[in-house]
């Protein structure tokens, strides 16, 4: 990858629950890897957050600092990516105030991540406007800072779409070229999915293994993963492809050779479950370890102290792209 510190990435992450491993996978690792080749923006989006938790904001403001945690112990590095609070950056609510105007409902209501999630929700008939509305806040998020570079997970992948059109719109009515097209770059295992083996691995459905999970819970959630129903006996002949702890090893253990064997010897025949999860519980307690330990090393202070700093930078980077929205937007009086 080239080094391209003009270039602007932002991701980010709602505090809905402390990290896991598809975010590890699927957003951390390629962030810590691009922090140091590009102007490196990451914004803990409390304020999305609430679009579908507002009657629990306790949880949100708790989960800023668990998320946080989680960044610093996997080796996001404060001094090279600037990490913000969503709801401290004024100026991208009043972004997505003047972008609400260039995308239409239906629009939203058609997004297939949106759809997804609020079938997932089950709001009914009840959609609270915000959350329908959060991919335009999340445009405004993006181009508040020019960003080019968004490492996301596939299901966001439908969102920079959205980005893209209001960009392209907005360009267009105003005949300027302040706001810059985002490109999603998706990681190498950009949809991990839970444990139960249905959807992907998410905070909210409580089917992940978290970053901070203690070493038992780990091993519980290991040997509680869904495997092969068919596959009763250990000589019967297993199918990988639906066997969540493959799916796992594939992701997490750097020996391909050998999970290529175990996986020969699965479809034949003649290997238990027991094995293949005992392996995958060496494999993850090995790479959770460290994180772990880094976590619990960070104080509420330190994180208070990389946060003010942070979106101080922010709001000066969104402030400058706000003026000059407002400006083609004839929205500067005096
Ligand atoms: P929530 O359930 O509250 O939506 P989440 O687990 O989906 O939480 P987000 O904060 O919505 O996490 O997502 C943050 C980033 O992590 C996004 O880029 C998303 O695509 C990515 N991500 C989330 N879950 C996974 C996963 N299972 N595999 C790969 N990437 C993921
Ligand atoms: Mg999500």
């Amino acid at each position: 990858m080239e080094i391209e510190k003009n270039k602007v990435m932002l991701t980010g992450d709602r505090p809905t629950g402390a990290l896991h491993l598809g975010h590890y996978v699927g957003s951390l690792l390629s962030r810590v890897e691009m922090q140091s080749k590009f102007d490196s923006y990451i914004m803990v989006a409390d304020a999305q957050a609430l679009t579908d938790n507002f009657s629990t904001p306790e949880k949100v403001r708790a989960n800023v600092y668990e998320v946080v945690k989680d960044y610093i112990a996997v080796g996001i590095d404060p001094k090279k990516a600037t990490i913000f609070v969503q709801s401290q950056v004024q100026e991208l609510a009043e972004l997505t105030f003047y972008y609400l105007n260039l995308v239409t409902i239906s629009r939203l209501e058609r997004n297939p991540t949106v759809k997804s999630e609020l079938q997932q929700k089950e709001f009914g008939q009840s959609i609270p406007a915000g959350f329908l509305c959060y991919p335009v806040s999340q445009a405004a998020d993006i181009t508040a800072f020019k960003a080019e570079i968004i490492p996301v997970g596939e299901d966001q992948l439908p969102l920079i779409e959205t980005c893209n059109e209001i960009v392209r719109k907005f360009n267009r009515i105003y005949r300027a070229e302040i706001l810059l097209e985002a490109k999603a770059s998706l990681s190498r295992e950009a949809r991990l999915i839970g444990i139960d083996g249905k959807q992907k691995a998410s905070k909210s459905l409580g089917n992940a293994i978290m970053l901070c999970d203690e070493e038992d819970v780990v091993k519980e959630k290991v040997f509680s993963m869904f495997t092969d129903p068919n596959h009763i006996h250990v000589n019967d002949p297993g199918n990988v492809e639906v066997n969540v702890v493959f799916t796992y090893l594939d992701a997490f253990h750097d020996d391909r050779d050998e999970i290529d064997t175990l996986k020969q010897k699965y479809r034949k025949g003649g290997l238990g479950d027991k094995v293949i999860k005992s392996l995958l519980n060496d494999t993850l307690q090995k790479i959770l370890f460290p994180i772990r330990e880094r976590r619990k090393s960070i104080t509420k202070n330190q994180i208070d102290e990389i946060l003010i700093a942070g979106t101080e930078k922010s709001r000066a980077v969104a402030a400058v792209t706000l003026s000059q929205v407002k400006g083609v937007m004839g929205l500067s009086y005096w």
